[in-house]
């Protein structure tokens, strides 16, 4: 069975519902705890991580009185102790912190860690059958096939909170899994959508960071500039609903309206709808099985005006191009594209390769571990792990070459 329930098979939750948020301090978890702040009845708050924020941290542990709050960077524990001395909070730092604070006794988690890191603590959740909504996209492109076993072996419930995959999920309820013909996720295109190639290639940081429509976090905002996050999102949807490569498609929507839709066979189309903030499907997340109040401004299309699509341009957009080459590749190679995207554009924010360089970087990593003869299943989250760092090294060897090279 798989653990993302395709119907609403599970009770309504009712009473008070416990709740961790890992990745607190960062967008989705801000959009998270204004969602707790709104319902203080409903919501009482187990743990909070960061990553190395110790004031937004204590901030949030002592507005929602949570019960522990963890910090992922080692050296922040003395910090984190004395601003939570006399509140009565318990608390930790480094790795094992986190993954304590996601095995604490809990109904539903949230799961917004940025990056790979996220893997271990969202797993810890998985593994005690929890309810988890599931941000972030690096464990299903790092560990798909094996995250999602650990989570149906421990009957765990995973709910996709990424708005397109939100959409697809809240779309496939109106039909069976076998009646499903394609899904269609949205791209809003990012700031480049109308550049020419060789702009793209020269564009600074602070073009990358301004997107059109969505307000989020620095890494899948460039990541939404290069079509790399749309790539992550094509092989979170293989993933999370057991879908081919072929069976995923990418239209771009510039406007963020919807943000996915399922073909069934007799060719209805269903969409979801709403305004482009992840308070709507954190918000669906929150209140699953049942609907809560949300906190985004509601839809007016009037004011809109209009929707339009476009297909996807891979060769301006090689990224996108990539994670169909690597979803189809298997045997590692998402966790390869990953590991190889987090090298290259933390590379960019330091200004140390051009924007058009990270899909080399990415496409010559993969290509180089490919011709090694690396691609091999992954039985593990250790195994995922492994691989994610040997593919970090090799990318960040492949740097200089790339860097130094014109497009
Ligand atoms: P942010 O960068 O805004 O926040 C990341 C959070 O994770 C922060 O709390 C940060 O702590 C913490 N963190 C970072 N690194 C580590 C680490 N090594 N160990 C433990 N904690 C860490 O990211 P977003 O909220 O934008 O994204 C989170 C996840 O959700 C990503 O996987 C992203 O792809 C996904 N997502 C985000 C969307 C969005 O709209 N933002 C939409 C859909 C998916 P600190 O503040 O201390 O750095």
């Amino acid at each position: 069975m798989s653990a993302v329930p395709l119907r609403s098979d599970k009770p309504a939750a009712g009473g008070v519902r416990q709740v961790t948020v890992l990745g607190a301090t960062g967008s989705i978890g801000d959009s998270t705890m204004d969602l707790l702040r709104a319902s203080p009845e409903r919501y009482q708050v187990e743990a909070l991580t960061a990553n190395s924020n110790v004031e937004g941290l204590a901030k949030l542990a002592i507005e929602f009185n949570a019960q522990f709050a963890a910090v992922a960077d080692p050296a922040k524990l003395g910090e984190l102790r004395a601003a939570l001395d006399g509140t009565g909070i318990a608390c930790g730092a480094g790795e094992q912190a986190v993954i304590e604070a996601a095995a604490r006794p809990s109904d539903w988690v949230m799961a917004a860690v940025a990056g790979a890191a996220g893997l271990k603590p969202a797993l810890a959740a998985v593994d005690r059958g929890a309810t988890v909504a599931l941000a972030n996209k690096e464990c299903l492109v790092c560990a798909g096939e094996f995250f999602m076993e650990r989570a149906a072996a421990a009957n765990a419930c995973i709910l996709p909170a990424d708005s397109e995959h939100n959409a697809l999920f809240q779309a496939l309820a109106s039909g069976n899994r076998d009646e499903l013909t394609k899904v269609i996720i949205t791209a809003s295109g990012g700031p480049f959508r109308t550049w020419a190639a060789a702009d793209i290639e020269q564009a600074t940081l602070a073009q990358a960071l301004k997107h059109p429509n969505w307000s989020m976090g620095q890494k899948i905002t460039i990541d939404s500039a290069s079509m790399m996050n749309k790539g992550l999102e094509v092989i979170e949807a293989s993933w999370l609903f057991a879908l081919t490569p072929d069976e995923i498609e990418v239209v771009v929507h510039p406007q963020s309206i919807i943000h996915g839709m399922v073909e069934f066979s007799d060719r209805s189309v269903v969409a979801q709808l709403g305004a482009p903030d992840m308070r709507i499907p954190i918000a669906h997340c929150l209140g699953w099985p049942e609907r809560i109040v949300g906190r985004a401004a509601p839809l007016d299309l009037t004011k809109i005006g209009q929707l339009t699509f476009e297909a996807p341009d891979f060769v301006r957009f090689p990224g996108l191009r990539l994670a169909y080459d690597a979803l189809r590749a298997g045997n590692g190679a998402t966790t390869v594209y990953n590991a190889a995207n987090e090298i290259a554009v933390a590379a960019f924010v330091k200004e140390q390769i051009r924007f058009g360089a990270i899909a080399r970087l990415v496409e010559e990593t993969l290509n180089s571990w490919i011709r090694a003869g690396n691609l091999a299943p992954l039985s593990s989250a250790d195994d995922a792990i492994s691989v994610d760092h040997k593919a970090r090294n090799l990318a960040a060897s492949l740097l200089p070459q790339i860097a130094a090279k014109a497009s």
